[in-house]
């Protein structure tokens, strides 16, 4: 099967099926426990997201607390300097908090509260995703607890400050190495007691269903917002739209605003330091079909089929799977699925500060590269890429390891 022969515009009524299937990819791989506990979240978000005050209050939430819609910015000096085709970003980085994460989990914990749960559990490697999440806690007041790999705290000390900051519980996991797998273990654990009073949420669009679909509609704001600017500015569409894919969930974020329409789609995931098993985390171009997490998708897996280890320069995008509708999506052959490495989104951060004044976090980096790469093969036309974040949180690191070009 082919994207196009889907009806068009049935596309997001069939996509997930009521399993939360996307072809052969998602579904809900937990713990009869833990699927008592899916089923009633998916049960509130259909009656919620049909629900004409939840949606006015996320649409004032969105405006007055986020700050959006963030604009569609014109980058003409970097287009000069390619040539012929037009570079765009959505500027997602100047969304509140400075990342798309923020979309998301003011949607999870809006939610949460309609379902009248006092608290919400997460896990955090980098950190990004506690900040987000802690900070929609504070704003509807609702307990907060992020569990976090000991190893990470001690790597990610400002984001731990912040969550600190706003309220939140950081709990300390100290089994195992210590990182990001040992914490989704003990978040998930510390929910199975506690799925009464209490919501887990997910930050990507990842996990057992409804969580891809969830995260999904919750970030397809930002592809709504995106192609009306970009018609308005424009009075067409884009060739091209480019996002990085680390979960996927900004990714499905601006993708969805274009999937209907005959416009390119590109998605960007890391190659690291390159295709040595190890060194990158390139999911769909290196991995097969399997289970973690709760879902069935394209992942890496080492010989005993567990999550292999990965790695990029971006913390946010070094996970060993991909959403499911990503992999749903490049079996269609809608979206095209590339790499970048470490060093070219590396060149493309200071390219991007240098040319433009917008300093791009490193996981937005990568898009940013890849759409370059893109429109010197072009020769006319545009291409619209999704700016997940701003760089301030990786100025540091870049600083020691590479100082200032
Ligand atoms: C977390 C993060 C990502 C990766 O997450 P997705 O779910 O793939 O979008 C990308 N960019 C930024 C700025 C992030 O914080």
């Amino acid at each position: 099967m082919k994207f196009n022969d889907i009806e068009f515009n049935t596309y997001f009524k069939n996509y997930p099926d009521v399993n939360g299937y996307f072809g052969k990819y998602g579904g809900s791989y937990v713990t009869p426990e833990l699927q008592i506990a899916m089923d009633e979240i998916n049960e509130a978000y259909q009656t919620i997201c049909k629900s004409s005050k939840f949606i006015s209050e996320l649409r004032r939430i969105r405006k007055e607390f986020q700050g959006r819609p963030t604009p569609v910015s014109y980058l003409e000096r970097l287009s000069g300097k390619i040539g012929n085709v037009h570079l765009y970003v959505k500027r997602e980085d100047l969304n509140h908090t400075g990342a798309h994460k923020l979309n998301h989990c003011m949607g999870e914990v809006l939610l949460a509260k309609y379902m009248g749960k006092s608290k919400v559990i997460a896990e955090t490697g980098a950190g990004q995703h506690g900040v987000a999440l802690a900070t929609a806690a504070a704003y509807f007041g609702l307990d907060c607890d992020i569990y976090m790999g000991a190893i990470d705290i001690k790597k990610q000390a400002p984001n731990v400050a912040r969550m600190k900051i706003l309220g939140a519980r950081v709990i300390e996991v100290k089994d195992g190495l210590q990182t990001l797998k040992e914490a989704v273990d003990a978040a998930f654990m510390a929910y199975c007691k506690e799925y009464k009073s209490a919501i887990y949420c997910i930050g990507s669009v990842v996990g057992p269903h409804p969580f891809p679909m969830m995260v999904r509609d919750f970030q397809s704001i930002v592809g709504i917002e995106a192609r009306e600017q970009f018609i308005e500015m424009t009075g067409e569409l884009p060739d091209a739209v480019v996002a990085c894919v680390g979960g996927g969930s900004n990714a499905m974020g601006i993708f969805s605003g274009f999937l209907n329409y005959p416009v390119d789609i590109y998605g960007i995931e890391p190659l690291g330091r390159g295709i040595k098993m190890g060194n990158h985390a390139a999911s769909l171009t290196y991995g097969d079909e399997g289970i973690m997490h709760g879902f069935k998708s394209i992942m890496l897996k080492d010989e005993n089929g567990n999550p292999a280890p990965v790695y990029s320069v971006a913390s946010g995008l070094d996970y060993p799977a991909c959403g499911p509708e990503h992999a749903f999506l490049h079996d269609l052959d809608r979206v095209k699925y590339d790499v970048i490495t470490d060093d070219e989104a590396i060149d493309a951060f200071f390219e991007l500060s240098r040319m433009e004044g917008i300093i791009p976090a490193i996981e937005s980096s990568h898009a940013v590269a890849y759409g370059m790469k893109l429109a010197k093969t072009m020769g006319k036309g545009s291409v619209l890429i999704n700016l997940s974040g701003r760089g301030d949180k990786d100025m540091d690191y870049i600083i020691e390891k590479y100082g200032i070009r």
